[in-house]
């Protein structure tokens, strides 16, 4: 998505231990919309899929999977982050190691809300390791739901993560793909 790109080499930031801030559009202030043309792009890529439910994980994906569900006309399901994890079987649990903040969290939703009748579409804000979806993968699988494919607003490329994940045979769309970045060049995915 062109507009994506423009957006980051406008307004991002890269940090330290590369990280990519985009507060002024996506994680804290929220160009609503633009955020509009995001959710309609993915409904347009995923339109056809049977998808039934978006499923994301707190916070930061929460705003994005709202406009994407708003936009598909389906509900919006959100993993809770806990310390610790929750084994009294009316939820699903699942570990998640977070590079960003260098520690261990688990990703939990309630078992009433994710079922096997789901066809579920992923979405995130960025894909980096691939840690955070594949906790929300797992919750899936313990559901016994069907994951028909993810959406990521920033891919950064340059970790391998989701060409390994697309080469296990997801489906991943990406809005912008980051295959390099320093705090003077972005480099995108062509
Ligand atoms: P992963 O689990 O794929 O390593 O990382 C994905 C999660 O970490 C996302 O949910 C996102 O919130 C956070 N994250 C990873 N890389 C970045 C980044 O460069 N910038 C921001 N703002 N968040 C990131």
């Amino acid at each position: 998505m062109k507009q994506m790109e423009e957006k980051i080499l406008r307004e991002g930031q890269v940090l330290p231990g590369d990280i990519l801030k985009v507060g002024s559009f996506l994680n804290q202030n929220i160009d609503t919309e633009f955020l509009g043309q995001m959710a309609q792009e993915f409904a347009r890529l995923y339109e056809g899929a049977g998808v039934t439910k978006v499923l994301t994980i707190e916070a930061s994906g929460i705003a994005i999977a709202a406009a994407v569900g708003m936009e598909m006309g389906v509900p919006v399901l959100f993993a809770k982050k806990h310390r610790t994890s929750n084994v009294d079987g009316s939820t699903y649990s699942a570990k998640v190691h977070s590079f960003t903040h260098n520690e261990d969290y688990n990703v939990v939703v309630s078992s009433s809300y994710l079922t096997s009748d789901d066809r579920v579409l992923l979405v995130d804000d960025f894909l980096a390791n691939g840690q955070a979806l594949n906790g929300l993968i797992n919750l899936c699988e313990q559901a016994g739901a069907e994951v028909v494919g993810i959406a990521i607003a920033i891919e950064k490329c340059f970790t391998g993560a989701g060409d390994r994940m697309r080469a296990d045979g997801l489906r991943i769309e990406s809005l912008a793909m980051i295959e390099s970045m320093t705090d003077s060049e972005i480099v995108f995915r062509s």
